[in-house]
């Protein structure tokens, strides 16, 4: 029996098998905690038609493909899944997730983590690059501001197309705790964390707002030491957040995976929302002139950044944004990438 056979008694033909789909396809780099947890928040949502996991360990690629595919009658808009250690597996993908690489070790910074993950990065990016070469890249890996940036030297792809996961997170994490404080809903809060996603994030408190009623009018003093309601605990505890997860659990995985499946149905969707992410900002704000990535709110779109949002920041929000950016630029200075 043809093994087509009971699917041609079912199914009438109305156009042609190889005609053109408007296929979406995925691609999530690194079947690790965080890779998976980006894969488990898309494939919940009807966000792709297709979605393909590479990871040097094949068999636990398709382990997890097996696993998840199992599952996709309680789901909607399941994608199919596909998984593979060969890069061309992903090709014709509208948007690549890289996750792969070493992770934090309780106590580690993300930044000491540059030199591994960019060498993992010269071997990986180029083959991404080749089998999909209109793709947007979504950076993840840690240091994910300067893996962005070298992920657009080593694809010479136009920065609108490169993106780093950056603040989204930690921005998320802002809003949630400010809601905690002022017992609203986190979706009720507009407030931002910008430039390095770490250490020296900057908490934008001139613009936190409920409703469009500032903070900062109510309590001058928010965020700065000075502040006897200690406002700037929140950010100190967003900067912690990632620490302190791993020193309980070993590794961060469910915030990052729920975030960067918002990046990626933003873009699918084109829905133009604006979404702190990390971009290429030489130039383009705030007296920034240095060759770097850092998180801005930026209009997000099917062709990756379409705008960066000017906000109006207050001198030592800039002053601090000017000093990420600088710390951030003698870091990346010593990377080589033998182009
Ligand atoms: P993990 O060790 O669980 O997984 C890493 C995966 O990468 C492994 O499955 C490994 O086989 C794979 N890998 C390594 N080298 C590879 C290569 N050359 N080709 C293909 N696959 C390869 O680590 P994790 O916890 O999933 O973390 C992954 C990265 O995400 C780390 O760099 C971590 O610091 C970062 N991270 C970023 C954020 C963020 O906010 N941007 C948050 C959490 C973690």
């Amino acid at each position: 029996m043809n093994k087509n056979q009971t699917a041609k008694a079912i199914l009438t033909p109305m156009c042609p098998e190889d005609a053109k789909t408007r296929n979406i396809k995925i691609t999530v780099v690194g079947c690790g905690q965080v890779g998976m947890a980006c894969v488990f928040s898309i494939v919940s949502q009807p966000i792709c038609s297709e979605l393909c996991i590479i990871d040097m360990n094949d068999k636990r690629a398709l382990g997890e493909a097996m696993d998840l595919s199992g599952g996709s009658p309680f789901t909607r808009g399941f994608p199919r899944i596909v998984s593979s250690s060969d890069y061309c597996t992903s090709a014709g993908s509208t948007i690549v997730v890289v996750t792969a690489g070493a992770r934090q070790k309780e106590g580690e910074s993300r930044l000491s983590l540059i030199q591994r993950n960019v060498e993992i990065y010269k071997c990986i990016i180029p083959q991404l690059a080749k089998a999909s070469p209109e793709c947007i890249f979504v950076i993840v890996s840690n240091p994910c501001d300067i893996l962005a940036y070298v992920t657009m030297k080593l694809t010479g792809f136009p920065s609108n197309r490169v993106i780093g996961s950056g603040c989204n997170l930690d921005s998320a994490r802002f809003r949630h705790l400010i809601a905690q404080k002022l017992r609203v809903a986190p979706t009720s809060v507009n407030a931002w964390i910008i430039g390095e996603n770490g250490d020296s994030s900057v908490a934008v408190w001139s613009g936190v707002n409920v409703s469009g009623v500032r903070l900062c009018d109510i309590n001058p003093s928010i965020g700065t030491s000075e502040d006897p309601e200690k406002w700037n605990e929140i950010h100190e505890k967003v900067i912690n957040s990632a620490y302190e997860i791993i020193s309980l659990k070993g590794y961060s995985n469910w915030g990052i995976g729920f975030s960067v499946a918002h990046i990626c149905s933003v873009i699918v969707s084109d829905a133009r929302e604006i979404v702190p992410v990390s971009t290429y900002i030489k130039g383009c704000k705030h007296g920034v002139d240095k060759d770097v990535y850092l998180s801005l709110p930026v209009v997000l779109g099917s062709n990756g950044v379409l705008y960066i949002v000017k906000q109006a920041l207050s001198q030592a929000e800039k002053k601090a944004l000017q000093d990420c950016a600088n710390n951030l630029y003698e870091l990346q200075r010593d990377i080589k990438l033998d182009l």
